[in-house]
């Protein structure tokens, strides 16, 4: 099978001829049809943080396409399925964090993409209990991206606690903050979109920002609390350390600062603000089985839609180039 390897740090990924692999009991075989290209993927093959993905690695954790093969023991899923293979690899299901419904803290979880080779394939191994499926109504292209940008920006909206007709400042509005945007909408909440350059503004914007910020024309922090005395919550996807200092002075007193966003560095954080201003700042990794199914089904009622260019696998290296400068607009899929 075709799949883009990449094999050191920082260098460039081959196309390279790989075996498909080999079904265990659990497991099921999926046949790729698109997969989106997170910047988590860029990280793994930049080596950036102090947990290291496999090497050589298969990166691609936004993978959907149909079942080909399942295991003896993958009983609630049928050949031909349309899936979608997130993160969350597999955990261990009896940790107390997964018996808690908190599974994407399990200890023991592989990570699709980063521990086990992911879906930058043309066929990808998952764990038949970890798989989820895709709602009809979806096409494949457009549903790859919920299964990480989508299900981490709605859950990490859920940990703000933000109530209806509250301020949600959404830092970065890349491939996450795209959504983020527009699940913030659905939820009920007001949205100030922060990123820079017209077009992310402008597509902000058509996705229903009701602000939108360019960070290099203002300080996001400033203008967010003379328009609207604060955010209630702010949901950082930055890929930036200024991104996330901006992110928590932009927060209103008693207010939550959702840290999604995963750039090497360190966040200092002001004692006394934080104590005197009583605000939280909580880290959010992707979601669960079942906040990937709701996430799901927003985007299968028609209230939320990822935003997205296909190309070519082949074209994997151009687009991290393009994703280090910052000139993506919404996610790019690479179809098989
Ligand atoms: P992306 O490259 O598509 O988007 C990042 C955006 O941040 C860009 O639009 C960029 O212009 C913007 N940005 C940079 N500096 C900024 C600043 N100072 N203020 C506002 N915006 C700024 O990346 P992505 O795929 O959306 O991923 C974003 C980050 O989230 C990555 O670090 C990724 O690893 C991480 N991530 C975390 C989780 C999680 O579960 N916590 C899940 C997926 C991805
Ligand atoms: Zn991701
Ligand atoms: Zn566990």
């Amino acid at each position: 099978m075709k799949a883009a390897v990449n094999s050191t740090y920082k260098g460039k990924l081959e196309i390279s001829d790989l075996p498909i692999p080999t079904v265990g009991v659990n497991d099921v075989l999926v046949k790729i049809a698109a997969c989106g290209v997170c910047h988590t993927d860029l990280h793994a093959c930049h080596g950036d943080w102090p947990v290291k993905p496999k090497m050589p690695l298969v990166p691609g954790h936004e993978g959907v396409g149909v079942i080909e093969q399942l295991g003896s023991n993958i009983t609630h899923l049928e050949i031909g399925d349309r899936v979608g293979i997130p993160w969350l690899y597999s955990a261990c299901g009896h940790c107390e964090f997964c018996l808690e419904g908190k599974e994407s803290l399990c200890l023991s979880q592989h990570n699709t993409g980063y521990s086990v080779d992911g879906s930058y394939a043309e066929y990808c191994l998952a764990d038949g209990n970890y798989v989820v499926k895709i709602p009809e109504s979806l096409g494949f292209s457009e549903a790859a991206p919920l299964f990480c940008a989508g299900v981490t920006t709605y859950k990490a909206l859920k940990v703000s606690g933000a109530k209806p007709g509250e301020w949600v400042a959404i830092v970065g509005v890349g491939g996450l903050g795209h959504l983020a945007v527009q699940y913030a909408k659905a939820m009920g909440f007001n949205v100030i979109a922060v990123d820079t350059g017209v077009e992310k503004l402008a597509l902000a914007k058509e996705l229903g920002a009701d602000i939108t910020l360019d960070f290099k024309e203002c300080v996001p922090s400033e203008a967010i609390f003379e328009q609207v005395r604060g955010a209630h919550a702010v949901v950082c996807t930055a890929v930036s350390k200024p991104g996330f200092e901006q992110a928590y002075k932009s927060v209103r007193r008693g207010g939550k600062c959702v840290l999604v966003g995963l750039p090497p560095e360190e966040m200092p954080l002001p004692i006394f603000d934080t104590v005197l201003n009583g605000v939280s700042v909580v880290g959010s990794i992707v979601g669960t089985r079942r906040d990937l199914q709701e996430c799901l089904e927003f985007a299968a009622q028609g209230k939320v839609k990822a935003i997205i260019e296909e190309k070519r696998l082949e074209d994997i290296n151009d687009i991290f180039d393009d994703m280090l400068k910052g000139e993506i607009n919404g996610r790019i899929v690479v179809t098989m």
